[in-house]
């Protein structure tokens, strides 16, 4: 399999360049050259498959020759053995036609470990293949920070660094990622916001001489290999109520568009999927865009679901590129005049095409909570703020009648207690593994918002490693 820029213009790649190239040199996007397609045989055969089973048969084709499916095979097993639940993904049924599949039963109780402990051990196996070391480097507000030190820490061919707003996380989040004390792992708490840490990610890879030298590389929402390592349990989930014979319905609550993206692939991959369903909170860009044609940014605004908190979904510009017909200029053009006027500019014959499969709803923070409190007495379900308005969503649009809607539950609802008490006045704890968070060790360093400063501290721990 080979890999294009959604902008034309940077090389062709295989999925071992994308994997550790994350973006593409001309700013745009990886996508495939084109897209697997599975038979209804094909899905069929997959039942009854165990989950690693079954995510290296999806991902298969777009990892192609870079890796063997016997190596890929192990580590799908690999990456999803220290998860909490038998079934890696469980799905918990809410309604007749509604279930929730559980995507957070990973080390850091959020869906980014679904991926990433599948790209730790990928950057692994391509790195030994070609005797090679990176430094990955990244900005976290919360989730992603957490997952990356997870997936790296200990991999002999790996360092990792990552960047966060000193005192502006919450307790779960940062502990999540300092009481990790592996050699390879540094956690850099940085006087500023998160958009300080993110411009200063910038500038370390702007630093073309630092960036060569430490070969830094990235693990953000827009690595392909992240994409590829979400679709399976869209599949799993599909499998197990009927699909290739049944369609379903996906609800998922959207932030960077990665997540829902993968289930927009698995249905261009064969998977009857019948609708999407973007879930957002009062950052709702998405949504606006799905109601009424109107993509344009505004002023980011704090919620009771963080990891929604966005307003340029960043993996948006994938779908734009299928719905351009993969016309790179096109794409190229319509985020060149996005960035300059804060509005996407989408025909409406173009906008009629996404809603024919994307439907959005949203749902502000007092709805968030009357949600969590709403499924609680219902079911008994205890869902976080993110995983509530995916429900909420499910609900709010339903398919056709007797089509089940799965919708995503992304995170535990441990790592959001002070939301979850609110509602409900019961205060979730934390699985037995990480019951004691608050009282391990923690190490980390607090610099200034200064960049000389924060290349020597990355050269002296990759100095340390070499
Ligand atoms: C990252 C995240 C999301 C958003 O996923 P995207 O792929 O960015 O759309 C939703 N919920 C939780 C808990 C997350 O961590």
């Amino acid at each position: 399999m080979r890999y294009i820029s959604t902008r034309g213009q940077a090389p062709v790649r295989d999925f071992a360049g994308v994997l550790l190239a994350g973006l593409a040199e001309d700013g745009g996007l990886f996508m495939p050259e084109s897209w697997p397609l599975f038979s209804a045989a094909d899905w069929r055969a997959m039942r009854g498959l165990s989950y690693p089973d079954l995510a290296a048969r999806v991902m298969c084709p777009f990892v192609g020759r870079s890796i063997a499916f016997e190596a890929l095979t192990k580590i799908c097993h690999e990456a999803y053995a220290g998860f909490d639940h038998p079934a890696v993904v469980p799905l918990v049924q809410l309604e007749t036609h509604l279930f929730a599949q559980e995507l957070f039963h990973g080390p850091t109780l959020a869906f980014k470990d679904m991926a990433m402990q599948v790209l730790g051990l990928l950057f692994q196996h391509v790195l030994a293949e070609r005797n090679a070391r990176v430094t990955i480097v990244g900005a976290t507000s919360g989730d992603t920070g957490s997952a990356a030190i997870e997936a790296c820490a200990n991999r002999d061919r790996i360092d990792i660094v990552i960047l966060h707003p000193h005192a502006r996380t919450s307790l779960v989040q940062r502990r999540q990622m300092t009481t990790v004390l592996a050699p390879n792992v540094g956690n850099v708490a940085i006087e500023g916001t998160f958009d300080d840490c993110q411009d200063l990610l910038k500038a370390l890879f702007a630093d073309v001489p630092f960036r060569t030298e430490m070969s830094l590389s990235a693990v953000n929402s827009i690595n392909w290999a992240r994409i590829a390592a979400q679709i399976p349990y869209y599949v799993a989930a599909a499998l197990a109520l009927g699909a290739p014979d049944r369609e379903v319905a996906f609800s998922v609550p959207t932030g960077n568009f990665g997540n829902i993206l993968a289930a927009w692939a698995a249905r261009r991959m064969g998977l009857p999927v019948a609708r999407l369903i973007v879930g957002s909170n009062r950052n709702d860009i998405l949504t606006r865009f799905l109601e009424r044609n109107d993509m344009s940014m505004a002023p980011v605004e704090p919620s009771l679901s963080p990891s929604m908190d966005i307003q340029v979904s960043s993996n948006f510009e994938r779908l734009l590129f299928e719905l351009f017909d993969r016309d790179p200029v096109a794409t190229a053009d319509a985020m060149r005049g996005f960035r300059a006027t804060g509005r996407m500019a989408v025909s409406d014959a173009d906008w009629h095409r996404v809603r024919t499969v994307f439907h959005g709803f949203r749902l502000d923070d007092p709805g968030t909570t009357a949600e969590i409190r709403r499924l609680h007495d219902a079911c008994g379900y205890l869902a976080d703020p993110h995983s509530a308005i995916g429900i909420a969503a499910a609900r709010a649009q339903p398919p056709a009648h007797g089509v089940p809607t799965v919708a995503m539950a992304t995170a535990h609802p441990a790592k959001f207690p002070d939301a979850i008490e609110q509602a409900v006045g019961i205060r979730p704890v934390l699985p037995p593994r990480l019951a004691d968070l608050m009282a391990r060790p923690e190490r980390f360093v607090v610099l200034p918002n200064d960049l000389a400063a924060v290349e020597a501290n990355v050269r002296a721990l990759v100095g340390r490693n070499r």
